[in-house]
């Protein structure tokens, strides 16, 4: 990627926080991770290799080891990028590494202890901060939305019913780039309302994790700011910058066994590492620089962050470590990752006057209350002048100059006048005996509505002040903290403190340069004065260069290693679903008839922004002719077609079902049964007659009722019993 002049690199930090009890209770081993803060170098020792073999090295922007302090890391690499968020640029910051390194403690930290508040809340601090400290011609308008990322799905941590909702969508706008456009934001006012902001979105993150820890490292949490600054130019227009905050807390970078899992695990292994390796393949895209295509679009991590990597932003990644040797090989993976993020350029530019800026809307609509405000005010002023009768010749335009306040009391007073008088003419009309009982009665009603009317005007007017005030506390403008004016020493500390934090910053790069331009220069300053003593210097050289080889290659073998790795692991993913495939493929074949498959699949699009499939609507758009038939009119008020005989059956109330459904009867049997002695009855006389034989005469007197009885049994049975028996007798005959 070309570098121009706006265009400046992501910075990269990298920070190791100290070992556990239980990693230190582990051995005596100590750390792997070593790290030297004055060169922002980090170095590897590989605990499974030989000590001959060379350390591996890497250089950042900065580096943090376990001693570090929050506020350290603050002051030195968050705090200018939170300066040009105020300044109207967009920044993100976003922590990566594995799950228990401490994203969630540097991005986070514990707010109750103010060494270990972590970058959100001294962002909140900062912000609110550089607000109350402004000039007084400045508004602004903060707002903070929470989002998380969780199984490629977009949930708004501040909506109440985020855990039963649908996941948000995503667009894409020219001016502000790729947002979410049903995202809740709440309008801040101070430290306590931001931070009570974030504590909703993180109650509602814990109550939908079972398992806080194990929920965390899967989802990606973004939690976003948007400051909006209106002041006026040289030009005299009021002028807006709008910046950007994304704060992102991702998922766990280590990798998730997606191997011998099956149907939804095996669906959510796939989605789980997927924006992180989205995240990669965008990072290395963007860092090679060469493959035009940067696949943005494969996940909603790197869409949302679009802007973030190689974009309109600035931009800081922090890549957390952890030093126990039994993590070595996730140590390294981050370390390379943080190591090809360094090369990103972005192109950063003040966003000024937006066309969605809410500033301004809200600027409209505060000056369209207070006109509204104000014209009724005045309104009821006049007319308590005229009710006066006094100054009627005073003129308009004095009026319009009157002080709001005035104005107010006025308006006020005029109503509360306005009250009495209409008590006392009803208590006029009252009094009146020269009136009609009738007309009495009919110039009270007339006084009452006019006195609910004067009541109704009255509440209007509030409701509208009320309004207004509420539009307009909204607005934050600067200069007005008295107390933190007055704190000029406290304000001198922390610019003295910017200043060091700024030249160890600049001490930092300087060491890294004289570093590069020590290896090119070695040659230019060897001047040899004899052969002996030149043979030793290149062969000293030579050496080093032998070493520096032998490191590339160990890392080319590295590479080459993880390369293989990931893709046996993505083979074998690909075999999972290929099999989970032909599985639904076989049920399709053999379950659904294919005139319902053609029918499905007709109507099935692909929807590339949700990356779905999606079924178009059955009922056709109105433009559209009607495909879809019309209801029978023989089947009017009744969910399907129905027959005369059931709707006499309905109307009735019988209990139609049975006949219908062939289900036996269970009535009870009139006939008052008939015993005999069994002496009677001689073995040969088999019955299978099911005739009902009441006749007493019949078979030596022997009643018997709709059975067939074998022997000695007789069996009382419903015709559809007997026929189950006979049909049960007959199958193994008929097998035979
Ligand atoms: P992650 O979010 O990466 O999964 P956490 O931030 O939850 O990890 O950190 C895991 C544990 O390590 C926490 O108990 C945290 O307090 C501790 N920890 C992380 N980083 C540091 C640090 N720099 N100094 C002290 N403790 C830390
Ligand atoms: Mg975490």
């Amino acid at each position: 990627m070309s570098k121009n002049k706006s265009s400046e690199s992501v910075k990269v930090l990298v920070r190791c926080r100290p070992l556990n009890r239980k990693e230190e209770s582990n051995g005596p081993s100590g750390g792997i991770v070593q790290m030297d803060l004055r060169l922002g170098q980090v170095i590897l020792r590989n605990p499974r290799a030989s000590h001959s073999e060379p350390q591996k090295t890497f250089t950042f922007d900065a580096v943090y080891d376990a001693n570090s302090k929050q506020r350290d890391l603050y002051d030195e690499s968050v705090r200018p990028l939170i300066d040009s968020v105020l300044a109207g640029f967009n920044g993100t910051i976003f922590a990566y590494g594995q799950t228990g390194t401490g994203k969630t403690y540097t991005m986070q930290g514990m707010w109750l202890d103010p060494e270990k508040r972590g970058v959100i809340p001294n962002a909140f601090d900062h912000i609110f901060t550089h607000i109350s400290r402004s000039q007084s011609d400045k508004q602004y308008l903060v707002r903070a939305s929470y989002l998380e990322i969780y199984r490629e799905e977009i949930r708004d941590l501040l909506d109440p019913n985020h855990a039963n909702a649908r996941g948000l969508e995503l667009r894409e706008s020219p001016d502000t780039g790729v947002y979410v456009p049903d995202l809740t934001s709440c309008v801040c006012k101070s430290i306590k309302e931001i931070e009570e902001v974030m504590n909703m979105g993180n109650q509602a993150r814990a109550v939908a994790a079972t398992d806080m820890n194990e929920y965390s490292s899967r989802s990606h949490a973004l939690f976003l700011i948007t400051v909006e600054c209106g002041q006026p130019g040289p030009d005299g227009r009021k002028h807006i910058r709008v910046g950007r905050l994304n704060l992102v807390d991702l998922a766990g970078s280590e990798r998730q066994a997606k191997t011998g899992v099956q149907g939804e695990r095996l669906k959510e292994a796939a989605k789980i590492n997927l924006s992180l390796s989205a995240l990669g393949n965008v990072i290395s895209a963007l860092a090679d620089g060469r493959s035009g295509h940067v696949p943005y679009r494969d996940s909603k991590l790197t869409r949302l962050l679009q802007d973030s990597l190689g974009g309109n932003a600035k931009t800081v990644m922090v890549a957390t470590l952890g030093p126990a040797p039994q993590h070595y090989d996730e140590t390294l993976t981050t370390l390379r990752y943080a190591n090809r993020a360094k090369n990103i350029q972005n192109q950063p530019r003040v966003n000024e006057d937006p066309k969605d800026a809410l500033l301004r809307e809200f600027q409209r609509e505060i000056a369209r209350l207070r006109a509204q405000l104000n014209h009724r005010k005045w309104r009821s002023k006049q007319k308590k002048e005229q009710f006066d009768d006094e100054g009627s010749d005073q003129d308009v335009g004095e009026d319009a100059e009157c002080e709001e306040e005035e104005v107010e009391k006025e308006a006020k007073e005029y109503v509360e006048q306005e009250e009495q008088r209409l008590e006392r003419e009803k208590e006029a009309i009252r009094g009146d005996r020269s009136l009609l009982a009738d007309e009495k009665q009919r110039l009270l009603g007339e006084k009452e509505r006019m006195m609910g009317d004067l009541r109704k005007e009255q509440e209007a007017t509030e409701q509208l002040t009320a309004k207004y005030k509420a539009m307009e506390s909204k607005l934050l403008v600067g200069g007005k903290n008295i107390i933190d004016h007055t704190n000029e020493q406290q304000k001198m500390l922390e610019v003295k403190r910017q200043e060091i934090a700024e030249q160890s910053r600049n001490e930092r790069e300087m060491q890294q340069q004289m570093l590069i331009q020590d290896d090119e220069t070695l040659e230019l300053r060897e001047t040899f004065t004899s052969l002996q003593q030149e043979v030793e210097a290149k062969t000293k050289k030579l050496k080093k260069l032998y070493a520096k080889l032998q490191c590339i290659k160990a890392e080319i073998q590295d590479v080459n290693d993880e390369h293989v790795r990931s893709r046996q692991e993505l083979e074998q993913t690909q075999n999972e679903l290929t099999r989970e495939l032909k599985f639904k493929y076989l049920i399709i074949e053999n379950f659904i008839p294919p005139e319902e498959k053609n029918k499905i699949m007709s109507r099935m699009t692909f929807d590339p922004e949700e990356d779905q499939w999606k079924f178009q609507p059955l009922v056709p758009a109105q433009s559209k002719p009607l495909q879809m038939k019309k209801r029978p009119t023989s089947a009017v008020g009744y969910k399907r077609p129905i027959s005369q005989y059931a709707r006499v059956a309905i109307t009735m109330g019988a209990n139609n079902r049975f006949r219908a459904e062939n289900i036996m009867f269970l009535e009870l049997d009139m006939n008052p049964p008939n015993t005999a002695s069994l002496g009677h009855l001689k073995d040969a006389e088999w019955n299978f007659s099911f005739s009902v034989d009441n006749s007493p005469t019949n078979h030596r007197g022997i009643h018997k009722s709709r059975s067939w009885c074998q022997s000695q049994k007789s069996l009382t049975s419903s015709p559809s019993n007997v026929s189950l028996s006979a049909c049960n007798t007959a199958m193994p005959a008929s097998a035979q």
